[in-house]
Protein backbone atom coordinates (compact mmCIF):
# COMPACT_ATOMS: atom_id res chain seq x y z
CA UNK A 1 0.00 0.00 0.00
CA UNK A 2 1.32 3.50 -1.16
CA UNK A 3 1.65 6.09 2.02
CA UNK A 4 1.33 9.43 1.73
CA UNK A 5 2.94 11.88 3.64
CA UNK A 6 0.28 14.96 4.87
CA UNK A 7 0.31 18.06 6.34
CA UNK A 8 -0.48 17.31 9.75
CA UNK A 9 -2.90 20.36 10.28
CA UNK A 10 -4.95 18.84 7.51
CA UNK A 11 -5.69 16.24 10.01
CA UNK A 12 -7.48 18.12 12.38
CA UNK A 13 -4.21 18.55 14.21
CA UNK A 14 -4.26 22.30 15.75
CA UNK A 15 -0.43 23.06 14.95
CA UNK A 16 -0.62 26.29 12.33
CA UNK A 17 0.70 29.48 13.42
CA UNK A 18 -2.44 30.51 15.23
CA UNK A 19 -3.04 27.44 16.76
CA UNK A 20 -5.93 26.56 13.79
CA UNK A 21 -6.21 22.99 11.96
CA UNK A 22 -7.27 23.32 8.41
CA UNK A 23 -10.16 22.11 6.80
CA UNK A 24 -9.12 19.65 3.78
CA UNK A 25 -11.78 20.38 1.89
CA UNK A 26 -12.15 16.55 1.05
CA UNK A 27 -13.20 13.23 2.69
CA UNK A 28 -10.79 11.41 1.32
CA UNK A 29 -8.21 12.17 3.81
CA UNK A 30 -10.20 9.97 6.16
CA UNK A 31 -10.58 7.45 3.57
CA UNK A 32 -6.77 7.43 3.81
CA UNK A 33 -6.31 7.69 7.17
CA UNK A 34 -8.71 4.51 8.06
CA UNK A 35 -6.62 2.49 5.44
CA UNK A 36 -3.73 3.59 7.59
CA UNK A 37 -1.67 5.25 4.37
CA UNK A 38 -0.85 8.65 6.24
CA UNK A 39 2.34 9.91 7.80
CA UNK A 40 1.87 13.49 9.21
CA UNK A 41 4.05 15.64 9.92
CA UNK A 42 4.48 19.26 10.91
CA UNK A 43 7.42 20.49 9.71
CA UNK A 44 7.36 23.73 11.35
CA UNK A 45 6.92 22.13 14.77
CA UNK A 46 9.53 19.46 14.12
CA UNK A 47 11.73 22.22 13.13
CA UNK A 48 11.48 23.32 16.90
CA UNK A 49 8.85 26.35 16.44
CA UNK A 50 6.27 26.67 18.86
CA UNK A 51 2.05 26.70 18.96
CA UNK A 52 1.06 29.76 18.59
CA UNK A 53 3.72 31.26 16.55
CA UNK A 54 4.34 34.34 14.26
CA UNK A 55 3.66 34.00 10.74
CA UNK A 56 6.12 33.86 8.47
CA UNK A 57 6.94 34.22 4.64
CA UNK A 58 9.43 33.78 2.36
CA UNK A 59 10.55 37.15 1.71
CA UNK A 60 10.67 39.19 -1.16
CA UNK A 61 12.07 38.15 -4.29
CA UNK A 62 13.31 34.73 -2.81
CA UNK A 63 12.12 31.44 -3.78
CA UNK A 64 12.28 28.39 -1.84
CA UNK A 65 15.08 26.34 -3.53
CA UNK A 66 16.90 29.49 -2.93
CA UNK A 67 16.00 29.66 0.69
CA UNK A 68 17.54 25.60 0.78
CA UNK A 69 20.46 26.38 -0.98
CA UNK A 70 21.27 30.07 1.14
CA UNK A 71 19.77 32.12 -1.31
CA UNK A 72 17.33 33.56 0.80
CA UNK A 73 15.59 33.95 4.34
CA UNK A 74 12.30 33.85 5.50
CA UNK A 75 10.71 35.90 8.01
CA UNK A 76 8.24 35.93 10.65
CA UNK A 77 5.99 39.07 11.11
CA UNK A 78 8.31 40.84 13.63
CA UNK A 79 11.21 40.62 11.16
CA UNK A 80 12.97 37.59 12.76
CA UNK A 81 14.91 35.64 10.32
CA UNK A 82 13.34 31.93 11.28
CA UNK A 83 15.17 30.31 8.01
CA UNK A 84 16.85 27.62 10.43
CA UNK A 85 13.82 26.04 11.77
CA UNK A 86 11.94 26.37 8.40
CA UNK A 87 15.29 24.13 6.74
CA UNK A 88 15.51 22.21 10.63
CA UNK A 89 11.63 21.02 9.16
CA UNK A 90 12.16 20.77 5.72
CA UNK A 91 15.49 18.27 6.55
CA UNK A 92 12.70 15.92 9.29
CA UNK A 93 9.99 15.59 6.38
CA UNK A 94 12.75 14.75 3.69
CA UNK A 95 13.46 12.02 6.34
CA UNK A 96 10.34 10.98 7.27
CA UNK A 97 9.68 10.23 4.15
CA UNK A 98 12.45 8.35 3.47
CA UNK A 99 11.87 6.53 6.54
CA UNK A 100 8.46 5.17 6.10
CA UNK A 101 8.70 5.10 2.05
CA UNK A 102 6.17 7.88 0.90
CA UNK A 103 6.49 8.77 -2.59
CA UNK A 104 3.78 11.10 -2.44
CA UNK A 105 3.02 13.94 -0.34
CA UNK A 106 -0.55 15.63 0.60
CA UNK A 107 0.53 19.35 1.55
CA UNK A 108 -1.33 22.63 2.71
CA UNK A 109 -1.27 25.15 0.01
CA UNK A 110 0.35 28.29 0.64
CA UNK A 111 2.67 27.86 3.46
CA UNK A 112 5.73 29.06 3.47
CA UNK A 113 6.96 25.32 4.36
CA UNK A 114 3.80 23.29 2.69
CA UNK A 115 2.54 25.29 0.21
CA UNK A 116 2.89 23.23 -3.39
CA UNK A 117 1.80 26.32 -6.32
CA UNK A 118 1.71 29.31 -4.12
CA UNK A 119 2.87 30.97 -1.24
CA UNK A 120 2.44 34.65 0.19
CA UNK A 121 4.31 37.09 -0.92
CA UNK A 122 6.41 38.23 1.57
CA UNK A 123 5.05 41.35 3.14
CA UNK A 124 2.25 39.99 5.04
CA UNK A 125 -0.45 41.31 3.09
CA UNK A 126 -2.36 38.60 2.49
CA UNK A 127 -1.18 38.84 -1.42
CA UNK A 128 -0.33 35.34 -2.72
CA UNK A 129 1.97 34.35 -5.99
CA UNK A 130 2.99 31.71 -7.59
CA UNK A 131 6.04 29.27 -6.10
CA UNK A 132 6.18 26.63 -3.35
CA UNK A 133 7.45 26.71 0.46
CA UNK A 134 10.52 25.07 1.22
CA UNK A 135 9.49 21.67 2.40
CA UNK A 136 7.32 20.59 -1.20
CA UNK A 137 10.49 21.84 -2.77
CA UNK A 138 12.94 19.92 -0.81
CA UNK A 139 10.58 17.12 -1.10
CA UNK A 140 9.92 17.78 -4.99
CA UNK A 141 14.03 17.11 -4.89
CA UNK A 142 13.96 14.35 -3.46
CA UNK A 143 11.27 12.80 -6.51
CA UNK A 144 8.58 12.62 -4.67
CA UNK A 145 5.28 13.59 -5.89
CA UNK A 146 3.81 16.53 -4.10
CA UNK A 147 -0.22 17.93 -4.24
CA UNK A 148 -2.03 20.09 -2.27
CA UNK A 149 -5.21 19.40 -0.56
CA UNK A 150 -7.31 20.83 -3.45
CA UNK A 151 -5.37 17.83 -5.69
CA UNK A 152 -7.03 14.86 -3.88
CA UNK A 153 -8.81 13.99 -6.20
CA UNK A 154 -5.95 13.92 -8.59
CA UNK A 155 -4.22 11.58 -6.17
CA UNK A 156 -6.85 9.12 -4.97
CA UNK A 157 -6.96 8.68 -9.06
CA UNK A 158 -3.04 8.19 -9.39
CA UNK A 159 -3.27 5.54 -6.30
CA UNK A 160 -6.27 4.03 -7.75
CA UNK A 161 -4.31 3.24 -11.38
CA UNK A 162 -0.72 2.39 -9.47
CA UNK A 163 -2.47 -0.21 -6.56
CA UNK A 164 -4.49 -1.59 -9.53
CA UNK A 165 -4.07 -5.42 -9.56
CA UNK A 166 -2.02 -6.09 -12.91
CA UNK A 167 -0.26 -2.98 -13.26
S1 LIG B 1 4.06 23.69 8.58
FE1 LIG B 1 2.68 22.59 7.21
S2 LIG B 1 1.73 21.08 8.58
FE2 LIG B 1 2.60 22.65 9.90
S3 LIG B 1 0.92 24.08 10.22
FE3 LIG B 1 2.12 24.85 8.49
S4 LIG B 1 1.03 24.03 6.70
FE4 LIG B 1 0.36 22.84 8.46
Amino acid sequence: MMRILVSACLLGRPVRYDGRAKDPGTDLLDRWQAEGRLVPLCPEMAGGLPVPRQPAEIEPGATANGVLTGRGSIRAATGEDVTAAFLAGAAAAVRLARATGCRHALLTEGSPSCGVRRVHAGRFDGRTIPGQGVVAAALRAEGIAVYSQSEAADLAHMLALAEKPGF
